[in-house]
């Protein structure tokens, strides 16, 4: 048995021990070469650690699947920075024109699927967004510019 921390996901050498087969997961015909541990978020937000055996050529396989999905988020990255880029350019060249920040909340509720309050939301646009949407206090209310706002992608500030 493995002494180490019950209640808490594991993958420790004894714990991957125990979920070590003779037999590949994958193709379930050649040889286990390694048991491989996914560190792995299920439903109810409960984390565990998923152990999948695998042969030689499977193995080869996954690695090389990961890789190429590795090089798609980093592409990915790549085009979200220059879109972030020309966004800042062409926002540069716009005049202010103040609006409510209820309204930034609201396009950031409709870009961005999270369940924190407005508040919260609120709180973050003025923090990190100050800048690019000239977020300003006024008589005690808190005010962005529309020309910005409407230009701004939400998304490409988010991973
Ligand atoms: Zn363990
Ligand atoms: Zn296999």
């Amino acid at each position: 048995m493995p002494n180490c921390d019950w209640g808490r996901p594991c993958n420790c050498r004894e714990c991957t021990e125990m979920n070590r087969k003779e037999i590949c997961d994958i193709c379930i015909e050649n040889k286990t070469i390694i048991t491989h541990s996914q560190y792995e978020m299920g439903r109810k937000g409960i984390s565990y650690y998923r152990f999948i055996n695998y042969c030689q050529k499977c193995w080869d396989e996954k690695k090389k699947k990961d890789e190429i999905e590795r090089q798609k988020e980093l592409e990915e990255e790549r085009k979200k920075g220059e879109n972030r880029d020309l966004l800042q350019k062409r926002l540069e060249k716009i005049d202010h024109n103040p609006t409510p920040i209820k309204n930034a909340v609201a396009k950031f509720r409709e870009q961005i699927k999270i369940g924190n309050s407005d508040k919260y939301i609120r709180d973050d646009i003025i923090r990190r967004f100050k800048d690019i949407l000239k977020v300003e206090k006024t008589r005690n209310r808190w005010y962005c510019c529309k020309n910005r706002l409407e230009l701004i992608d939400f998304r490409l500030f988010f991973y």
